[in-house]
């Protein structure tokens, strides 16, 4: 067993913090006795101004698994469907259920590609949402805008559509788009600092889309969605906006690195527009999984595949090394 341990199963950044971030921190911990800015109106003010819209139209959170739930919490009426792809992230049927709403998961094509057609023949009148992941969580595909905005085309006026961003920046953004200037009131999409901002231990992310879709959520949780110490950090982030790029750049090129050699080595591994690579081995997951976990690497098992996370070089080298080996072609 290898004594370096790489951890590559959460998905986490591993590039370094990013600068400002930690003097903004440690200027905020000296105001952590004051009440500050309880309703992050400032930080909602500057995403707005990214984005290029409204304040009112942007709800800051304590990152987008909390924003997720308290959208559903607000939207869904006892016995609503939510009808999500799969597979997809696995605590979409967990934030749909605690919101007493039931999930309706739309298998993918035989290519794990997200069905358009399924799931717009999924949605039925007591249908209140459609959640979809871009780039999808575990595996990787990106929906353009176009495809997007046929499913709005396919939906009936009553539900709205959530589009979950949270790995949107390591996509190739003319692939990806901006879904957030499609002007469909029914539409909402969630972003988050976890990832591409490396803040995932500080809570923060945020959901925009038209008043009477964000508003709701002000009132689920009214005060302190986010606290001083987080706002202060991401109004760094956001500050250094430049460099969050090219980090993410970075973590894409390595990203495609694995794919491309796990591919030449014969893996079956879709491309990928988030920070991991989903490795489809069917009955021989677990066996790969015990194999990356001797030589120090740890990954997960998501849906029918394995699930590798982008890492530092170093650890991708590993991935790759352990991958020769398994395929049977030792170094
Ligand atoms: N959406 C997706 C697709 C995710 O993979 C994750 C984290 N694994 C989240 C949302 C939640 O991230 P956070 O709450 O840290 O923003």
């Amino acid at each position: 067993m290898s004594r370096i341990t790489h951890q590559l199963s959460l998905n986490e950044n591993h590039w370094p913090m990013l600068p400002g971030v930690r003097e903004a921190l440690e200027g905020s911990l000296a105001a952590v006795n004051v009440t500050g800015d309880a309703l992050a109106a400032r930080l909602e003010q500057r995403l707005a101004t990214e984005l290029g819209t409204a304040p009112g139209r942007v709800v800051a959170g304590a990152g987008s698994a909390a924003l997720l739930q308290q959208f559903l919490s607000a939207h869904c009426a006892p016995g609503a469907t939510v009808v999500h792809t799969w597979p997809s992230f696995d605590l979409y049927p967990l934030l749909i259920r605690n919101a007493g709403a039931e999930p309706v998961a739309v298998p993918g094509d035989a290519d794990d590609r997200q069905d358009l057609a399924a799931v717009a023949a999924a949605v039925t009148e007591r249908t209140r949402v459609v959640l979809v992941c871009n780039p999808n969580n575990p595996t990787g595909e990106v929906l353009g805008v176009p495809w997007l905005e046929s499913l709005l085309d396919a939906l009936p006026p009553h539900v709205l559509l959530l589009v979950d961003e949270a790995y949107r920046e390591f996509a190739d953004p003319a692939a990806i788009g901006d879904v957030t200037t499609v002007p469909d009131p029914r539409l909402a999409v969630v972003r988050t600092f976890s990832k591409s901002h490396g803040l995932i231990g500080l809570r923060v992310g945020y959901l925009t889309g038209v008043e009477e879709v964000v508003g709701p959520l002000r009132r689920t949780t009214p005060f302190y969605r986010v606290p001083t110490v987080a706002q202060a950090a991401a109004l760094a982030a956001l500050d250094a906006g430049d460099r969050m790029r090219a980090q993410c750049l970075e973590v894409a090129e390595e990203r495609d690195r694995v794919h491309a050699g796990l591919v030449a080595l014969g893996f079956d591994v879709p491309p990928s527009g988030g920070n991991y690579v989903w490795v489809r081995l069917g009955p021989r997951n677990q066996e790969f999984m015990a194999h990356l976990a001797a030589s120090g690497v740890i990954v997960r098992e998501v849906a029918g595949g394995v699930r590798v996370s982008t890492g530092l070089p170093e650890a991708n080298d590993a991935v790759l090394a352990a991958a020769r080996v398994f395929a049977g072609r030792p170094l």
